[in-house]
């Protein structure tokens, strides 16, 4: 069936999931605070909403895809000079799915007040870039009451192939910074091993074939080689051309380090792995594919 939708943030993400939706047939208001964002929604078959208030008056599902707590925070509890107030405009009974990327604390409190005001909201992070998002061949994690889920199962799929059900509020967010602390600690450890392997005298091409058989086998490996040759379509080939940048590696082991420390955890390979790419990003590097991070493990970057 189709809804009335209000989608905030348009960015690289939010734009084509818009369209995805204004394709499926919804009526879809949208809002952002550039007015180029707006423009190309406008394009994409939305109309204009003036405000976040605005966009979500009235409407059955609220979509957001905003860069960090802080925004989101802003645009659903009007917290700060971000004009929101989003829950308090929301009619009775809407639906919220928050997209973003953020930390945890931040998705229990906005969620913490949805509920209370009467509203259903998710958390739905999402894998998967720009290309993804394009193509509504997103993965989403989804934390949030059942009824919430169920409810915004039908919408999430179209812009999405995959929706998992990861428990209460906030655990899509944490399902997000745990799978990308993995990743960048794996990144990490297949680049050192390459490292390694060439003033070893070992080929890399042959540290591939028996690894991507044997136990040192992962993503960071078989799909996203660091190295050039063994895995044609990895960023390495294209002279470390995102894909997925390591200023946004970076960001997401940041959420990972201030959940680890709040909620009491020990996770000394993140820290690690944090302090490398925050390296990597001031030296210049944010843009930079993150598999990249392996010229500076080899002293080449
Ligand atoms: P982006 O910077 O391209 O887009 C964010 C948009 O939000 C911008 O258009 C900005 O103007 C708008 N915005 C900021 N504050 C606002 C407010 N108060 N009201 C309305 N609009 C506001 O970022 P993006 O790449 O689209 O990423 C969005 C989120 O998705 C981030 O949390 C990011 O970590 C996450 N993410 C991104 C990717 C990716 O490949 N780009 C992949 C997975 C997850």
């Amino acid at each position: 069936t189709m809804a009335t939708i209000g989608f905030i943030g348009l960015g690289n993400m939010g734009g084509p999931m818009l369209a995805n939706l204004t394709k499926a047939g919804h009526t879809v208001r949208a809002f952002d605070l550039s007015a180029d964002a707006l423009a190309r929604a406008e394009g994409a078959g939305a109309s204009r909403a003036a405000s976040a208030t605005e966009a979500a008056a009235g409407a059955d599902v609220i979509v957001s895809m905003l860069p960090a707590g802080q925004h989101v925070r802003g645009v659903y509890m009007g917290e700060g000079a971000e004009g929101g107030g989003v829950i308090a405009a929301a009619r009775s009974g809407a639906l919220l799915i928050d997209c973003s990327t953020i930390d945890v604390d931040s998705a229990r409190a906005v969620g913490a007040a949805a509920a209370e005001a009467g509203l259903l909201m998710v958390d739905a992070p999402v894998s998967g870039g720009v290309g993804a998002a394009e193509a509504g061949s997103l993965t989403f994690m989804v934390g949030g009451p059942d009824d919430a889920v169920t409810a915004a199962r039908p919408i999430l799929e179209q812009m999405g192939k995959a929706v998992i059900h990861t428990g209460g509020p906030g655990t899509g967010q944490a399902a997000k910074i745990c799978n990308n602390m993995m990743l960048g600690i794996q990144m990490l450890s297949v680049a050192e091993a390459f490292m390694l392997a060439k003033r070893l005298g070992l080929d890399a091409q042959k540290l591939f074939d028996v690894s991507s058989k044997a136990s040192g086998q992962c993503w960071s490996l078989t799909t996203y080689c660091p190295v050039p040759g063994p895995v044609p379509t990895s960023p390495a080939n294209r002279d470390y051309t995102p894909g997925f940048s390591a200023a946004m590696m970076l960001k997401d082991l940041k959420l990972a380090q201030d959940a680890a420390a709040t909620s009491g955890a020990a996770t000394p390979m993140g820290a690690a792995a944090e302090g490398l790419y925050a390296l990597f990003c001031n030296q210049g590097h944010g843009g930079t594919d993150f598999s990249g991070i392996i010229r500076m493990i080899d002293g080449q970057a």
